[in-house]
């Protein structure tokens, strides 16, 4: 008798955690508003971009991190590479990207990207990494060895890298990707200082403006860019402070676009920030001194970033010449 209790619990238990996993009793997801929509991507550049990616044994951020504009970009052959594996040694509330133990660099990588970028004949191209805590340079070899194919065997191509932040890293782990002079040096703040200890536990926000810092430093030729993500409960005065920050570093490019939940485990989207909120904080932005400023929902760090370097490049030459 008891034990027909207990099995009869067990089935009621089993039922239910069941529905659980179906989707059941969760509590409904925010709708997204409007602006936030986009297409199925369905194109032919898509399923060729995706079949090259498959081919060359490559990663993107684009499928890792669950990109919205993927249709657009990889329609357009945009993609952003992200090297040194799938697998990342940090935790972050906003991110979708695996975290665990790293699988050995691959050492064929680099000539693979620069296969990649000679084949969608690239004149800009993205390159982005997992942390890599587990490597005595945090990866930044790679970075300087993903530089040198490319500018072996495509050399028109200019180059972007969006990188960790090398914590606890030495100086010539940033120093060794300076001398190889990628054309755009990015690293994203992503978020308030504030919201550091539950969005981005495993960096430190000084620290990150401090790589920027450093890179302007070493050669000032280099762009330097940075981001945040906009919805996670920031307040606006603190995306101003952001902002007066990153100009004290010498940052020359902001991107700011709208955080989206990857999936319910990740953080809450705590606001959708309207499409006139953005251009608000864009004129800020500009009034602040940055040479470029993208604000959009939609805006990510390499959104359209081959215009972009186009446009920041312009601006550049047009404030030299100002002072002239
Ligand atoms: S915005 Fe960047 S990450 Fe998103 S699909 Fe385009 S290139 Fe990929």
């Amino acid at each position: 008798m008891v034990g027909k209790l207990h099995l009869g619990r067990y089935f009621t238990r089993m039922n239910e955690i069941t529905r659980i996993e179906a989707g059941e009793n969760r509590p409904p997801r925010q709708r997204k508003p409007d602006w936030i929509r986009v297409k199925a991507p369905v194109s032919k550049g898509f399923a060729e971009t995706r079949k090259l990616m498959r081919e060359l044994n490559l990663n993107t951020v684009c499928e890792e991190a669950a990109c919205p504009n993927i249709g657009e970009c990889w329609t357009k052959k945009h993609a952003t590479v992200m090297i040194l594996g799938d697998v990342c040694t940090r935790a972050c509330a906003f991110c979708n990207v695996k975290t665990g133990m790293p699988r050995p660099v691959d050492p064929l990588e680099p000539e693979h990207v620069a296969v990649a970028a000679a084949k969608m004949e690239l004149e800009h191209i993205v390159i982005t990494s997992v942390d890599r805590d587990d490597l005595a340079d945090g990866g930044a070899g790679q970075f300087v060895k993903v530089i040198e194919a490319l500018r072996r065997n495509t050399p028109d191509t200019t180059i972007e890298i969006l990188t960790p932040d090398f914590r606890n890293k030495a100086d010539a782990a940033i120093e060794a990707i300076v001398e190889a002079r990628p054309d755009v040096y990015n690293h994203n703040l992503e978020t308030v200082p504030r919201l550091y200890p539950t969005i981005r536990p495993g960096a430190r926000y000084y620290a990150s403006i401090r790589l920027l810092e450093q890179v302007k430093k070493l050669d000032p030729s280099i762009f330097t860019k940075s981001g945040v993500m906009l919805g996670l409960g920031e307040e606006r005065l603190e995306v101003h402070q952001v902002m007066d920050d990153m100009r004290s570093a010498d940052i020359d490019f902001l991107t700011m676009g709208q955080y989206l939940q990857p999936t319910p485990k990740h953080a809450k989207v705590e606001d959708f920030v309207t499409p006139q909120a953005f251009d608000a904080y864009a004129a800020i932005a500009r009034a602040k001194g940055f040479l470029l400023v993208a604000s959009s929902p939609l805006t990510r760090s390499s959104y359209h970033a081959g215009d972009d370097f186009q446009k920041m490049r312009a601006a550049r030459e047009a404030k030299l010449a100002g002072k002239a």
